[in-house]
């Protein structure tokens, strides 16, 4: 194979993995064995930051982007007239291990269409893993995505070669995945997402009792739904989630905002914004859910089926639930605390520790970092003025936006910015 069909390949086959964002090796603790090359332990998301905040790369492939369906969404649809390409497992290996050697990168993320079926691309994805921790020794950070569709075999083995799995049920709702794609079930996502979440919870357990049981999946599954393709609403979005990290332990759900690439008439029209705010406030509800005990109906319900763009989710809470407000930072309990806008949970941490000792006023709680700004009209202090002075949630946003432009006025970054 010459220098240049591989570089055009990769050409080809980066650009087509651009799509998928569902790379966080965050929670991984691989460690370097037996003098082998890299060291996965504590890595992140290819040119993007970890969950405590530091930039990392990986090498981030299709395997092929030949794929049998037509998922209207996908760049790789095999209707589209685009260039295609596929490496050979050995290529993808050599490339990695010569990749990991110049530290260009510090890991893999590999993922692919589905050339002639499930369990034939599963198998090449399983044997790109394998020989590079086997053969290459490689004890850099791998992650794999899953095909949906193939069997528990190929699963089951993926998994003590990858260290982390993600099957990307792509599209959040049965009706719109029948729209957009109809040639796909739902069960087939389902099906390698329950195998990785069993395997893991065995392995686990038979670690305890056997030192020497491989590590399966260290860091977990994934998966990612692109968000303003079919129409959905940010409450059928954030229960799908719910119902994902419920379900099957997932590490993370990522989102990811539809970038039109077709003038096919069931999708939003080339030249349609990207809907990168919208994607920000569901990574914001998320972390939600996930850190600060906020259920998905207190967020989104009937009543309130889309996130506020203008503010982020935690204050539209609040601001729609004034009853609750001021909360007295000497008294409430950590889960309340954490509902107050401009607290995040270091700051929670600090205040209950610091009242053991004193009662807290406006000045202890600057001093400690919490964003008074919005913070102050929401909590009481052992301090005399109260900032909120009967104003109805409406009335409050409005001085907020007014006195918040930078926060509230521009786009943020889709990832991580979340809450202070
Ligand atoms: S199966 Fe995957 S790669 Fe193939 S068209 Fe659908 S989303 Fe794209």
């Amino acid at each position: 194979m010459s220098f240049e069909r591989t570089q055009e390949k990769l050409k080809i086959l980066a650009d087509a993995a651009k799509y998928d964002v569902s790379c966080s090796s965050s929670g991984s603790n691989r460690n370097n064995t037996n003098k082998g090359l890299g060291d996965a332990t504590g890595m992140g998301i290819c040119h993007s930051y970890t969950e405590d905040g530091r930039c990392v790369s990986l090498l981030k492939i299709l395997l092929t982007n030949h794929c049998i369906f037509d998922c209207a969404y996908c760049v790789t649809r095999k209707s589209n007239d685009i260039k295609r390409a596929a490496f050979q497992v050995q290529e993808v290996v050599d490339l990695t291990i010569n990749f990991y050697r110049r530290n260009y990168i510090e890991g893999l993320f590999l993922s692919s269409g589905i050339f002639k079926s499930a369990d034939y691309t599963m198998e090449r994805l399983v044997a790109v893993a394998k020989k590079l921790r086997l053969e290459e020794n490689f004890n850099g950070y791998i992650h794999l995505k899953s095909i949906p569709g193939a069997s528990d075999e190929l699963m089951k083995e993926a998994g003590l070669y990858a260290d982390r799995l993600s099957v990307n049920i792509e599209i959040p709702t049965k009706e719109g995945l029948k729209l957009l794609a109809p040639e796909k079930n739902r069960e087939d996502f389902l099906k390698p997402m329950l195998k990785v979440k069993n395997e893991i919870i065995q392995y686990k357990s038979e670690k305890h009792i056997i030192k020497s049981t491989p590590k399966y999946a260290p860091a977990g599954q994934s998966t990612q739904m692109i968000i303003g393709a079919s129409g959905e609403t940010d409450q059928q979005i954030m229960w799908t989630s719910n119902y994902f990290y419920e379900k099957f332990n997932l590490k993370r759900v990522y989102y990811s905002g539809y970038i039109p690439i077709s003038y096919d008439s069931r999708l939003p029209q080339i030249g349609t914004d990207v809907p990168m705010l919208r994607e920000n406030r569901l990574y914001q509800t998320d972390w939600l859910m996930r850190f600060y005990g906020f259920k998905v109906h207190e967020i989104v319900n009937n009543e309130h089926q889309n996130l506020d763009l203008d503010v982020d989710p935690k204050l539209g809470w609040a601001l729609r639930n004034m009853e609750h407000f001021p909360v007295d930072v000497n008294k409430a309990d950590q889960l309340m605390l954490a509902r107050i806008p401009g607290l995040g949970m270091k700051s929670v941490g600090k205040i209950i520790q610091a009242r053991k000792f004193r009662k807290l006023n406006w000045e202890h709680l600057k001093r400690m970092g919490v964003a008074l700004n919005r913070a102050k009209y929401f909590l009481v202090c052992d301090s005399r003025d109260f900032e909120r002075r009967d104003l109805t949630g409406p009335q409050l946003k409005s001085i907020i936006l007014q006195n918040s432009t930078s926060k509230y006025q521009k786009i943020l970054s889709p990832q991580l910015n979340l809450f202070e």
